[in-house]
């Protein structure tokens, strides 16, 4: 409740989400306290296999992060001479700053590619108009839990060769038009288990799965992750320590289960909001023709950009929490700007002006969505 007494409706509570888990992640914890493993073991190996078959990928490597996870597949793809330094990865211009960090951290440069309207993400078109002599990578990112490949995408990777990593941070569990479900699209995917994502860790956590068995690369990947070490003391190369905590692992392995359920609980949110906010100064977020989408985040646009931050402090008036995913694309952050920030990227600068996320965690129940589309449907775009 408000001040008012009026209803609320918090964007995103962790301690309630994980509330309803508290015993079974308490077990996990003392089961985890009780083995005395504190690094690597059962708990991380089970994970990882729970992850790969629950995706369809023929490899998981636990690691520390999601942003890790990235940094691991470049670096390695690097020192395996798949990829060279200054190498073009083409990277959708409204992702989070993290999947580009990964690639200028390999010494690999990021080509922005602006985002579908209809999707959010990368399409066929996108990417056909970023591709240059230089390109050899894709680096595609299933922003807000919809998967951005399809078989017009796979159909030019493979006639010109490209390595194609996902970012997975965002879709754990979706599939693509053709049925394949994120983490075993591309060669490789990075998963983020950042508390807010759809399954989240009670801290930092992240995997790297491989859709192929590929010993080679798994390998180098777990040398990096761990000192550039496979023996003890020996280290092949200039490494990092990028491990997932078993604590983690154990925290995750009660809520991977989870998936389906906490997915179609998104869904069920995500319809009671398209069918019922019918404002027309508010674009709605399109439903993929087929495949899966997990609404990570679910996302809405002011027809007026200038619309956007008035229509976020009603709704806050009104005690509904919201979040802008992002306010401002990678190029444009200062750490970018300087070399990249000239470029031409109408739709992701659209986009960071207009976006704006409703609530879709377990916090909010359709009841909640419904009540949440009404007050929405109340907004008049002349309000400031
Ligand atoms: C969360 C996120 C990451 C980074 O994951 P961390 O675990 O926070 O490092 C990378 N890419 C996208 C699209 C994300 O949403």
């Amino acid at each position: 409740m408000t001040e008012s007494g009026a209803p609320s409706y918090p964007f995103l509570d962790l301690g309630l989400v994980n509330a309803p888990l508290a015993a079974e992640l308490e077990a996990a914890a003392l089961r985890v306290i009780r083995s005395g493993r504190f690094i690597g073991g059962p708990e991380v190996e089970a994970f990882e296999r729970e992850l790969s078959a629950g995706c369809g990928a023929s490899t998981a490597i636990g690691v520390s992060n999601g942003l890790d996870a990235l940094r691991l597949i470049f670096k390695a793809l690097v020192i395996l001479g798949r990829l060279k330094p200054g190498d073009e990865v083409i990277v959708p211009a409204n992702t989070y700053i993290a999947s580009v960090l990964a690639v200028t951290d390999a010494g690999l440069t990021p080509v922005f590619a602006d985002p579908s309207l209809s999707t959010l993400n990368l399409d066929a078109a996108g990417l056909l108009k970023a591709m240059t002599p230089r390109t050899r990578a894709v680096l595609t990112v299933h922003l807000y839990g919809r998967a951005a490949w399809d078989s017009e995408m796979e159909e030019i990777a493979r006639e010109h060769n490209l390595i194609v990593v996902e970012d997975n941070a965002q879709a754990i569990g979706a599939t693509d038009p053709r049925g394949v479900t994120t983490g075993a699209i591309g060669h490789a995917a990075a998963f983020s288990f950042y508390p807010t994502k759809n399954i989240g860790a009670l801290g930092d956590a992240g995997a790297v799965t491989l859709r192929e068995s590929d010993p080679e690369l798994e390998r180098t990947i777990r040398a990096l992750a761990n000192y550039g070490s496979h023996k003890r003391y020996v280290n092949e190369f200039q490494g990092y320590n990028c491990r997932l905590d078993p604590l983690q692992a154990a925290m995750l392995r009660v809520k991977l289960p989870m998936l389906p359920q906490e997915n179609e609980r998104r869904n069920t949110l995500a319809r009671v909001y398209l069918e019922n906010i019918t404002n027309p100064a508010i674009i709605l977020p399109t439903l993929p023709e087929s495949g899966t989408h997990v609404w990570h985040q679910f996302v809405i646009r002011t027809v007026e950009p200038a619309m956007r931050d008035a229509l976020r402090s009603y709704l806050d008036s009104r005690g509904v929490g919201t979040d802008i995913h992002y306010p401002t694309p990678p190029h444009r952050q200062p750490c970018y700007a300087p070399a990249y920030g000239h470029l031409h990227l109408p739709v992701a600068d659209l986009l960071a002006a207009s976006v704006l996320s409703l609530p879709v965690s377990s916090c909010t129940t359709p009841e909640d969505a419904r009540a949440i589309s009404a007050i929405l449907n109340d907004f008049k775009a002349s309000e400031k």
